[in-house]
């Protein structure tokens, strides 16, 4: 006989019934995924697929293509995190068969991949794989450096000046969705652009998506479904998002990135004044943990409004800290209207109660 459901499990049931808004989860690799699952999510919100680079055994291939001058090594180090990259998606599409999976390009300023000057020992190793000096070495890494990283060469701007890269990354995204299909995994791709301020960006990034993912096509002689949307996270991006949606297959609201913005604060120094803000009655809360309501929250329900203006049935999520935290879900569902919100894989069960929460006051 089938087991009985748990109170737990049943009463979960309920509140997916009620709950107008879906949850999904942040992951960056298979087994994230899985405890996402586990946790009721109903797909992945945000894939950053930076931190699969981090991993020691690709992390010299990525060094060498961040500072490589000659097509020959780039292409070395490209052919090399290709299978990582594919193994790593097709991981998390089996992990999540039949569910949507977002997956981000490249994000994060290429200088956070590169070892430290004092690192002699590393500093060793991959001048020899570069066939380089030390001293040269050295100069690439120093000129790699910038003053306001954060807004530097991150994002679609990286996508932008190092194409190749994206082309690597969709490829792996392609082929890791054609071999989970010819598995039997039903794969749903969605291919996010990080960074977008105009929707040249997007353009431009979205041509290249679907020029790559054509390449595959041709040489497999298979065709899978994906999506090309883009995060909303640059205020200029929720300003012209009427534009952004005529292009996008979807939107998904950098939050981070968006009250970083919007505020003009860094969202890596908060400890310096924000207790103090807090202290003062400047600041109710921290608008890191949740959404700025009168700020932030205008600008996300803009973007909505002008967005669903464009596309009616656009599929608009939010995947920054936010999409975990109660009140903000509540917003995100009762005045936003947003289709879904994505938080780390533990916070899913609170995310689907905060949800039939927002529900059931909304109905009154
Ligand atoms: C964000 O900016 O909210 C986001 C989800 O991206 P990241 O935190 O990786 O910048
Ligand atoms: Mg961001």
């Amino acid at each position: 006989p089938p087991a009985m459901k748990g109170d737990l499990e049943q009463f979960m049931e309920w509140v997916d019934e009620i709950k107008e808004i879906d949850v999904l989860a942040n992951a960056d690799t298979p087994d994230d995924a899985a405890e996402a699952r586990k946790n009721g999510a109903v797909g992945i919100g945000l894939v950053r697929t930076e931190h699969m680079f981090f991993e020691p055994e690709r992390i010299g291939q990525v060094r060498q293509l961040i500072l490589s001058k000659s097509e020959a090594q780039t292409k070395e180090a490209l052919d090399n995190l290709l299978p990582y990259q594919r193994s790593d998606f097709e991981g998390i599409f089996k992990a999540m068969d039949g569910y949507p999976v977002t997956i981000r390009l490249l994000d994060p300023p290429l200088h956070e991949f590169l070892p430290g000057l004092e690192d002699e020992e590393v500093l060793q190793k991959l001048s020899s794989q570069m066939s380089m000096t030390v001293t040269e070495l050295v100069e690439e890494i120093k000129s790699a450096a910038e003053v306001n990283p954060m807004l530097g060469l991150r994002g679609c701007r990286l996508g932008i000046t190092r194409p190749e890269i994206i082309e690597m990354q969709v490829r792996g995204i392609i082929e890791a969705a054609l071999n989970a299909i010819d598995n039997g995994v039903d794969a749903i791709p969605d291919i996010m652009i990080p960074l977008v301020g105009k929707v040249q960006e997007f353009r431009d990034q979205a041509k290249l998506v679907r020029a790559t993912a054509d390449k595959v096509f041709e040489e497999t002689g298979k065709t899978c479904k994906y999506r090309v949307g883009t995060m909303i996270e640059i205020p200029r991006a929720a300003l012209t998002a009427h534009e952004i949606a005529k292009e996008a297959d979807f939107f998904s609201f950098g939050s981070n990135d968006l009250t970083q913005m919007t505020f003009g604060y860094s969202r890596d120094d908060v400890g310096t004044f924000i207790p103090e803000y807090k202290r003062k009655g400047i600041l109710l809360d921290d608008p890191f943990v949740t959404v700025d309501v009168e700020g932030v929250g205008q600008l996300i329900k803009s973007t909505v409004k002008n967005g669903r203006e464009v596309k009616p049935d656009l599929k608009i999520g939010v995947c920054g800290e936010h999409g975990g935290d109660p009140r903000s879900v509540e917003f995100f569902s009762n005045d936003a209207g947003l289709s879904y919100v994505s938080c780390s894989p533990f916070r899913v069960p609170i995310a689907r109660l905060a949800a039939a929460h927002a529900a059931t006051k909304k109905k009154g």
